[in-house]
This record gives C-alpha cells, structure tokens and sequence, in this order.
C-alpha cells in the first residue's frame, strides 16, 4: 500500500524570514497529520532555516533542482552531496520550467533556452541524487500544443525512457514520478480528476515496461498543476494518483494544510 505524498514547490519566493513564517504557521496545522507524507521544497537560500524548523517533525525538506557533477567549476550550481550534507531528503528533477517550458510565460520568449534541460540531463540528476540516497521528484508532462496534437501519451513515455536510462526499477524503488500537464501549471486549469488518473495510470504502465512491476507498483506518481484544496481531495482519491506536487497553492499555511489534510 502506497501512502499517500504531498510536496510543496515554492520555486523562486520567499526570504528565509518568510519562509520560516510560513512552516511554523503549517507545521501546527498538519502535525497530528502523521499518515501522510509532506515534504517542501524552498529556494536554496531557504533549506537550512526550514531543515531546522522542521527537525522534530514528520515533514522533510526538499530541493527543487540539482546539478549532476560532485563538484568542480560550475558557478552557480548546488550538487547533490551538498544537498545531501544540508539535510535535503528529496529533490524535484525536470520540472518543466527547468526544462524551459512554462504553464504560462513570465520570462522573454528569446531567454527560454537558457532554462532548458533534456532528459539527458534529467537522467544524470536522478543518477546523481540516487548515488546520495536523495528521493528524485521525477516532473513529466505534456504541453498545450503536445495535448492538442493527441500526443500527450507519447511525449510522457519519450520523457520516462529517457530519465530511465540506464537505471533499474530495484534503484528507482522509492522514488516519485509528478504528472505535470505543463498547460495546468500556474494557470488554475486543473486537469480533469478522471483524464489525470488515466495519465497516472499510464505512466504506471510505463513504469512497469521500463523498469519493472514491482518498481511501478512502489513508485508514488503524484498529480500537479493548479491542486487547491477545493480539489485535491477529488484528485487524491483517484486510484492512480497517489498525492500531490503543488505550487502557489502550497505558499499558504492555511491553505497548503487543508491541501495535505484532504489526502
Ligand atoms: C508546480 O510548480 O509544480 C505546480 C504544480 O505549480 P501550481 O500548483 O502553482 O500549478
């Protein structure tokens, strides 16, 4: 039996002043929610201050990227022994802003590239994170134009394969894969219940074709864009989905409670 995961993605917000605001404001209000595992991802900046508020709960902290090399010069990177040495227990890889693709556009169209990961690349962060026993948060999905075209099955199993290459299902255990139509991401357009399901399902499906079935029936496949609390309890009854990745949602303590608590 899976237990059900939520995650809190704070991408690029908050000082660390508001950070740790925000985790004693929800740690009071999901502390008896002992069935469910959380875990928050805050900017870099903010891990160790939300590692230390979070030390004596059942909540654990979280990365939103990582580079895949040890160490070594690449200015400006975080590696995942860093990660690793500051606390972190689970990293978001391949989200698809990090891949350069955005539910709804706030950066120059001519500046996407530079945000652009491949499934190379996603592949070499798993590796890296799995050598440091760091859960990977593996992000897929397809955008509006790929959902239009009927390819939204396709382009998510070319994003698996790819992450997979190279690694086994006994190695990917207990990892997460995040069902992210890109087109629901900071759009409040939720995917429909039944139609994120069945994509759940299928990535479940894949799982189990490249690595394995009991890999596949291990691995949590969590559901993102635009969950509130007014329906994540739909989606978390889902049979396929097995929690959430949430985003804006999750930067209110009030809010992001009622979230974990309907799971
Ligand atoms: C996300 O960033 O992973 C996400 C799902 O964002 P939001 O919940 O804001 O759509």
């Amino acid at each position: 039996m899976r237990r059900k995961l939520v995650v809190g993605n704070w991408k690029m917000n908050m000082t660390h002043a508001e950070a740790a605001a925000i985790v004693e404001a929800f740690v009071r209000l999901v502390d008896q929610k002992q069935d469910v595992d959380i875990a928050i991802c805050p900017s870099y900046l903010s891990i160790e201050t939300v590692r230390n508020l979070l030390r004596r709960t059942h909540i654990g902290v979280g990365s939103q990227d990582v580079f895949w090399m040890e160490s070594g010069a690449f200015t400006g990177r975080i590696s995942a022994p860093m990660l690793k040495a500051a606390g972190v227990t689970t990293c978001i890889v391949g989200h698809s802003e990090t891949r350069g693709k955005f539910g709804k556009l706030e950066v120059p169209e001519s500046t996407v590239g530079y945000f652009a990961e491949t499934d190379e690349t996603v592949n070499l962060k798993i590796k890296a994170l799995l050598f440091q026993d760091i859960t990977p948060i593996l992000c897929v999905g397809e955008t509006l134009a790929e959902r239009e075209a009927g390819t939204t099955d396709q382009v998510i199993r070319g994003q698996l394969a790819g992450a997979f290459a190279g690694i086994d299902g006994a190695e990917f255990a207990n990892g997460v894969v995040a069902y992210e139509p890109v087109w629901a991401i900071g759009t409040g357009k939720t995917c429909d219940s039944a139609e994120a399901s069945r994509v759940c399902g299928m990535i479940r499906g894949a799982l189990a074709e490249i690595l394995d079935a009991d890999a596949a029936q291990s691995i949590r496949v969590l559901y993102g864009g635009s969950v509130k609390s007014s329906n994540s309890g739909e989606l978390f009854s889902q049979p396929d989905i097995d929690g959430g990745l949430v985003g804006g949602a999750s930067m209110v303590a009030d809010e992001f409670s009622r979230i974990v608590l309907s799971a």
